[in-house]
């Protein structure tokens, strides 16, 4: 362990973290921030005033014992740290990668009013880091016996945490993925180099490990329905966490041309189908030198930083409001600055232009300035006028949201949706309009993020286990998790 001198507590300067440099990383699609070495996580947690009542876990949406896991880190007690954060958390490797703890934890940390907050998120990848690379993986369970049957529908952080939760209480889980791999946007979405497949993958095996069946390639709502589940198949209750994967389009002229994706579909075909190691995967991207991508959040970043390690020369986000209001985390901004993505700001895009052959040439924007706020909060864009101009581009992605995918929804004819075509679900139990099933995650919110998808599953995983102790007395599970 290299000797690295403590904080004191409340230090001001927060330890940073060590980094690939950007004119290495936009070669490769390895992680950007490498991580904290054991010294300097010990460094970092003690800066940590170990507060009487600890607000940071209030900032936290499945409450994790957040000073306890971070006086242990202090300590050099890795083993206790770790153990700590899984009594709520079953995805830490995950959620210390990607959740946007400015807005929650680390903004309600005290030491934050005056100073930098505990880098309570990089500390919570540490342990997580530590745990894979010390502890042995768990050993398999068998499955569950005493409890009932459970089905839940897509494996995103909400159905993989009311799967690992649903497990540990003793009932016999089964989890129904549609594409090849489970993790949902965590394996598909969001790229290697924010967040490695290998430690989704590990975090899936755990919980499979459980006892948890994972049935992939199961496309619910065609395979099946959820009342065939319920009726046919024998489950007690069936929890849906689709997510909100259909994309939206801006509806200008050129949107189907060869060379336009949705984010969606361009990472997912990075991420899921190798397309960067075309030929030999068989699901590429159009090579492109100049790649146009409109929208301003994270997936934006995203898809942005990926378009620049697949070779493009020139990236450019066109965003139709200012930098203040890009909803995307301010670090992800940062490193795709730092990467060469340039941003267009304060402007729109009317209409991709086209080679005369069906492909893309150019995109029309429009500049914008900003009037009165509007039902979002946000000041809204106005157009100037005669102000457009021509950006020429090979590929345009668009990554301005994206809303409930009708598959599932469209064959449940029961079940409430509200009229944006999410599931309308208690918000403390994830109850639908359908006794025995339940839901959470991006299906019920509209995309949101990993760790309000986590929160929506524990709270759905306690009402599906209590509502089942109700209908049947005396059930045989253990009536406690287990980690
Ligand atoms: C590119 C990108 C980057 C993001 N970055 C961040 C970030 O940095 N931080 C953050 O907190 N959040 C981020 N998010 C948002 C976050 O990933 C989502 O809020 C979260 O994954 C939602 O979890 P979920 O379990 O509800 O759904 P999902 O993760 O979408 O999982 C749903 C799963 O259900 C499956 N499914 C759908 N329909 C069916 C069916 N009919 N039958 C069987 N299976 C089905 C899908 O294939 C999918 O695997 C990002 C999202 C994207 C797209
Ligand atoms: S609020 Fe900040 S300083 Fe206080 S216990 Fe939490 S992490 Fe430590």
């Amino acid at each position: 362990m290299e000797p690295v001198a403590k904080a004191r507590p409340g230090s001001v300067a927060r330890v940073p973290m060590p980094m690939q440099e950007p004119a290495e990383r936009i070669h490769n699609f390895q992680e950007v921030p490498t991580g904290y070495t054991p010294a300097l996580a010990q460094r970092e947690a003690s800066r940590c005033l170990e507060c009487k009542d600890p607000l940071c876990v209030r900032g936290c949406p499945v409450g994790v014992d957040i000073r306890g896991f971070v006086t242990a880190i202090r300590d050099g007690d890795f083993a206790r740290a770790i153990h700590t954060i899984r009594q709520d958390n079953a995805l830490p490797a995950v959620c210390g990668r990607v959740c946007p703890q400015e807005t929650q934890c680390e903004q309600l940390c005290v030491l934050g009013k005056k100073h930098e907050p505990v880098a309570i998120g990089r500390l919570e990848r540490f342990a997580a880091d530590w745990e894979r690379e010390q502890l042995p993986a768990p050993s398999v369970r068998p499955e569950p016996r005493g409890g009932r049957r459970i089905a839940v529908v897509g494996s995103g952080p909400a159905g993989l945490t009311v799967a690992g939760d649903l497990a540990r209480l003793g009932h016999s889980v089964t989890l129904f993925e549609a594409l090849h791999k489970a993790g949902g946007v965590l394996m598909y979405g969001i790229p290697e180099f924010r967040l490695p497949k290998a430690i989704v993958q590990e975090e899936v095996d755990r919980i499979c490990a459980l006892g948890v069946k994972l049935v992939t390639n199961a496309v619910i709502g065609r395979m099946i329905t959820v009342s065939e589940l319920l009726e046919e198949e024998g489950f007690d209750g069936v929890f849906l966490g689709v997510g909100a994967g259909l994309p939206w389009f801006l509806d200008i002229p050129g949107e189907n041309l060869n060379g336009v994706y949705s984010a969606n579909e361009y990472l997912t075909r990075v991420n899921l189908m190798s397309a960067w190691d075309f030929p030999n995967s068989d699901t590429p991207v159009r090579p492109a030198r100049r790649v146009a991508v409109f929208g301003g959040g994270n997936v934006a970043m995203d898809a942005a930083r990926t378009a620049v390690r697949l070779g493009a020369e020139e990236v450019h986000i066109i965003y139709r409001r200012s930098r203040e209001e890009m909803p995307a985390r301010q670090e992800e901004i940062e490193h795709a600055l730092e990467e060469g993505v340039r941003l267009q700001l304060l402007y729109s895009p009317l209409r991709i232009g086209d080679d005369g052959a069906g492909n893309v040439r150019s995109v029309l924007c429009q500049r914008m300035e900003l009037g009165e706020p509007d039902s979002s909060g946000r000041r809204r864009p106005l157009p100037v006028p005669n102000s457009e101009f021509e950006l020429e581009t090979d590929a345009v992605i668009v990554a301005i949201g994206n809303g409930a995918n009708p598959l599932l929804t469209g064959a449940t004819p029961q079940l409430e949706l509200n009229r944006k075509g999410n599931i309308v679900a208690e918000s403390g139990s994830g109850r639908t309009s359908i006794p025995g099933v339940y839901a959470g995650g991006d299906i019920v919110l509209g995309a949101a993020t990993v760790i309000l998808a986590m929160g929506a599953g524990r709270r759905a995983a306690a009402a599906i286990h209590h509502d089942l102790q109700v209908r049947f007395p005396g059930i045989g599970t253990t009536g406690e998790f287990h980690h």
